[in-house]
């Protein structure tokens, strides 16, 4: 449980970015506020990766875990979570909430790159999930990753395609129309289209295994996973065996 204050100077984050998750940290365990929808697709995410690949006694780091919803869920599943961001409050929060669940991952403030040249090839499953859209460099969070997962270990990613219809729902929806989001949550050009990840992906050594849209039906307040890739979506990765 080792946190201290690093300031993002150097590092590949962007400091507005971290403040803006800074400002709502408080509010991460409460399930109507601002993380309603990360609450909302977590079980759906969930589901995906432990069917994928059985999560119990599995070594996992969760890359940008906040306040610690997916890091949390995959430790009931049995993993032994380390989860890192470079949000300090997200993390003091998902500390705060495990004194109350009994919940085991250890929180760390250290970048994925960081971690990568301290822990290489040292966890089975690697995610970063509603991440890398917030970064300045996605490419080198994505080589952090593969360097992470030890061959034959999983990688799982999730962001936002970058297209009209996901600026739509994405944004003006999420934030303008239906205010599930605070306004400026997210930045069309920073979004991600499967076709870049993907590449991405395998420049740093990964193989693609299945990609998933992930969809929200507003009017039944639905999420659900299916072939639509065209506003979320989530990537399976493998790092192949030697
Ligand atoms: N992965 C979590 C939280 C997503 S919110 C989930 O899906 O439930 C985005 C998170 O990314 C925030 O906690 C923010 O602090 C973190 N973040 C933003 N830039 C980062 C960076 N460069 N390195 C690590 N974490 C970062």
């Amino acid at each position: 449980m080792a946190i201290e204050t690093q300031s993002t100077q150097g590092l590949n984050a962007d400091p507005a970015e971290l403040e803006k998750f800074a400002t709502l940290a408080h509010r991460w365990w409460d399930k109507t506020s601002e993380f309603k929808p990360l609450h909302a697709i977590n079980p759906l995410r969930l589901n995906f990766i432990d069917e994928l690949v059985s999560l119990n006694g599995k070594r996992v780091l969760d890359i940008g875990c906040g306040g610690g919803i997916l890091s949390e869920s995959m430790d009931e599943k049995g993993a032994i979570v380390t989860g890192i961001d470079l949000g300090d409050k997200a993390l003091k929060v998902a500390q705060l909430h495990q004194l109350e669940s009994g919940s085991k991952v250890d929180y760390r403030l250290i970048s994925a790159e960081d971690l990568a040249g301290e822990q290489p090839e040292s966890f089975d499953v690697v995610t970063c999930m509603e991440m890398l859209e917030h970064v300045p460099d996605p490419e080198a969070i994505v080589r952090a990753c593969a360097s992470l997962v030890k061959p034959g270990g999983s990688v799982f990613f999730s962001t936002i395609n970058r297209n009209p219809k996901a600026y739509l729902f994405a944004v003006i929806g999420a934030e303008y129309v239906l205010k599930m989001l605070p306004k400026g949550t997210h930045e069309y050009q920073k979004f991600i289209k499967p076709s870049e990840l993907s590449a991405w992906a395998r420049h740093a050594g990964l193989d693609i295994n299945q990609l998933r849209g992930m969809g929200y039906n507003p009017l039944t307040d639905h999420y659900s996973l299916g072939q639509d890739t065209s506003v979320n979506y989530l990537i399976h990765t493998i790092k192949p065996l030697r």
